[in-house]
């Protein structure tokens, strides 16, 4: 089984649509993301581009404040004070990297956590880690959801991520442990990265190596969830390789078409979820 991550992040933004469209009709009002894009940085540009697009297209009001490169952080943090006063705006997000100058943890700190929608906030990841109720960083979060195309019960699944960013493989794990699978988390330093792959009944690779992952690295009958997005001779590829190793898994992501397009629909999940936090 391919995982179709285009069909099932249309399948979640159509739903999204509906909710907004009825909220609207009911309360005359509609969520807005406002993104801080600081430089010009061109994979910063296009995720930017294809967030607003994607907002637009569900119902979500966007707005981008752009900065030069030379900002200085004094300046975007009195931006993101007066995001977080503003009654209009549900969602903030700060697309990163940012220049050097800016410091991203006091950006991160300052975004109140009730809009953060991209669940990078302390309190946040503290309430993930914890069981609470909290706003999930988008790619783990799609990552989840293609998953449970593939097995709708966790329980007792031997899960191993490969990645300890806390964009990425840190709530994924966490995710992981909710649905009370059994966790593994390696890494660069891991002694036998692929000895801890072949005993994954899930496997997901966020490490940012292209074709890392090859056919003898995999478990029959597993499920692969590749986050990786990475250039190998002018064409993008992930962290697995995908022709090597689909026939042999019960379910695999494509990259491009798997987890990239639903992180922008959790995205837009999350903005939704901030808007109807704030009404109550
Ligand atoms: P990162 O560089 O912050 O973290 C990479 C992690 O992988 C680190 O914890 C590191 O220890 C580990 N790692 C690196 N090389 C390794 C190796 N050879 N063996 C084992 N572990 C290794 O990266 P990130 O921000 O978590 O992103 C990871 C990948 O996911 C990148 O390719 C990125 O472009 C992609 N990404 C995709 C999406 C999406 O929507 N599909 C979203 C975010 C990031």
């Amino acid at each position: 089984m391919i995982i179709d991550g285009k069909r099932e992040a249309k399948v979640l933004r159509d739903q999204i649509k509906k909710e907004i469209s009825v909220l609207k009709s009911k309360l005359s009002k509609i969520p807005n993301l406002t993104v801080i894009l600081v430089g010009k940085f061109v994979p910063s540009e296009i995720y930017v581009k294809n967030k607003v697009k994607m907002s637009e297209e569900v119902g979500i009001n966007s707005k981008v404040i752009r900065y030069p490169e030379s900002v200085s952080e004094e300046e975007v943090l009195k931006k993101i004070e007066e995001l977080n006063r503003d009654t209009d705006v549900s969602g903030i997000l700060v697309q990163l990297p940012l220049p050097k100058q800016i410091n991203k943890e006091k950006i991160i700190n300052l975004i109140d956590p009730t809009k953060d929608v991209d669940g990078f906030h302390p309190i946040n990841v503290g309430n993930l880690a914890s069981g609470s109720k909290s706003i999930i960083p988008c790619t783990p979060l799609g990552c989840l959801k293609l998953i449970k195309k593939a097995e709708k019960n966790l329980e007792g699944k031997h899960a191993v991520i490969i990645g300890r960013s806390n964009l990425n493989g840190k709530p994924m794990a966490q995710l992981l442990l909710r649905e009370n699978c059994t966790v593994t988390v390696a890494h660069s330093k891991t002694n036998d990265l692929r000895d801890e792959c072949v005993k994954a009944d899930i496997l997901v690779a966020a490490a940012g190596v292209p074709q890392l992952v090859k056919k003898d690295w995999v478990k029959e009958n597993s499920i692969i969830i590749d986050v990786g997005i990475n250039k190998l001779d002018n064409k993008i590829v992930g962290d697995v390789h995908f022709d090597g190793v689909k026939d042999k898994v019960k379910a695999i992501t494509p990259v491009p078409g798997g987890v990239g397009p639903m992180t922008i629909a959790c995205l837009l999940k999350n903005t939704l979820e901030c808007f109807k936090a704030h009404l109550t």
